[in-house]
């Protein structure tokens, strides 16, 4: 039986492996400082999940507002890349050893992992990251986790903690993912709307879906707001991942959102993509797109893989095995995968059959421009 409703992730069977992710929100007061009983709040209710048998993963935001507010910077150390660098790698400090200490008053050891976004997208770090996690997991440690915000520039960065979260649920094979927040979850519209209905269920991250989010962060100290949350939603149903956003910035959070229906929303998985596939179609940065007609999307539907004579356009600058987004005559993704060809022998052999690669470009070890193995649907 999958899980079906909040409740379902306080089962050790149900979801005994869990990712939780805390937003700087809620760790960090507005005045900058630690909100340090209400941390120590959740470590107890972190305690009891591994009471009942559930094993924890926790994702720490909060190294920037911390150390902001140590440097005294403006802007909660978000008004430049450099000084979010700075204030990331004075608060980080702080924050390892808060998680360390508080854990350890429980008698749990904790472990630091610091991760940029090429760690997850290169398939040898992924699988080199989610060694570490299972074999911390197996020695009964909890792992805490946060980008190396530090080192990572803007086009390395994830830049918010939701979809590293669901990239480490991914990689540490976990059954589901809570995301603390300061907002009560997704509602159907704006918020502030006096009909706003909250959604206590999700089945699917639809276009009409993401139409929902609003684009602001409510506080103003994290950088996730509610279109990360998704992004973060689709990475984990694909990986048939359940993932709950839930207001947690009360004392006892987790017992609180989790006790009942109308307490958050819960994203359920409608399918579960072997752990390759969910790899790749949680990748988040592509190298190109290449645009296809109508009736290469109707053989990709069908199972396909993508013959050069379906590309009408190649935008970008690329090379074999490169991710590149697939894109219908509209601009619709549609699909994302690795190349077999370099951006320039692809720009040579688009529209043309695949019998005819060899007279084009004087070899053609493939067939394919991107193999149905290599190539996930959106
Ligand atoms: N990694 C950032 C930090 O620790 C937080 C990113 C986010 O707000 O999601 O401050």
């Amino acid at each position: 039986m999958p899980i079906d409703r909040l409740a379902d992730l306080t089962s050790p069977k149900l979801a005994a492996r869990l990712v939780v992710k805390v937003g700087s929100a809620l760790l960090v007061g507005q005045d900058g400082t630690v909100r340090g009983e209400w941390l120590d709040s959740l470590v107890h209710e972190l305690a009891e999940a591994r009471g009942r048998g559930q094993e924890v993963i926790v994702v720490s935001s909060g190294a920037i507002a911390l150390g902001a507010a140590k440097l005294g910077l403006a802007k909660g150390g978000r008004g430049s890349l450099a000084d979010a660098q700075a204030a990331a790698a004075v608060g980080q400090i702080g924050l390892a050893s808060l998680w360390s200490e508080r854990l350890a008053a429980r008698g749990i050891a904790a472990a630091q992992l610091l991760v940029t976004l090429d760690d997850l997208e290169d398939r040898r770090r992924y699988l080199n990251a989610a060694a570490t996690l299972g074999r911390l997991l197996k020695a009964g440690v909890v792992p805490v986790i946060n980008e190396n915000d530090s080192v990572a520039t803007a086009e390395i960065r994830f830049g918010d903690n939701d979809r590293l979260a669901a990239r480490v649920a991914q990689a540490a094979s976990a059954d589901a993912v809570i995301l603390l927040s300061d907002v009560d979850g997704l509602y159907d519209r704006d918020p502030a709307a006096a009909e706003a209905q909250l959604l206590p269920r999700v089945e699917g991250v639809t276009a009409e879906i993401h139409g929902m989010a609003s684009k602001t962060s409510g506080s103003g100290l994290g950088s996730g707001g509610m279109t990360s949350k998704l992004q973060a939603a689709e990475i984990a149903e694909r990986a048939g991942i359940a993932l709950a956003i839930v207001n947690g910035t009360h004392d006892a959070p987790l017992a609180r959102a989790l006790a009942g229906e109308g307490a958050g929303t819960l994203f359920l998985p409608r399918r579960r993509d072997a752990a390759r596939k969910a790899w790749l179609g949680g990748r988040q940065r592509m190298r190109g797109t290449l645009v296809i007609d109508d009736g290469c999307c109707a053989a990709l539907a069908r199972g396909g893989s993508l013959l050069p004579a379906g590309i009408t356009a190649v935008e970008g600058d690329f090379t074999r095995g490169d991710p590149v987004a697939v894109r219908d005559s509209e601009g619709k993704a549609v699909a994302q995968g690795l190349v077999e060809y370099t951006s320039d022998e692809i720009e040579r052999i688009k529209g043309r059959r695949s019998d005819q690669l060899e007279a084009l470009l004087g070899y053609a070890p493939r067939a394919a421009v991107i193999h149905r193995d290599q190539l996930v649907l959106r």
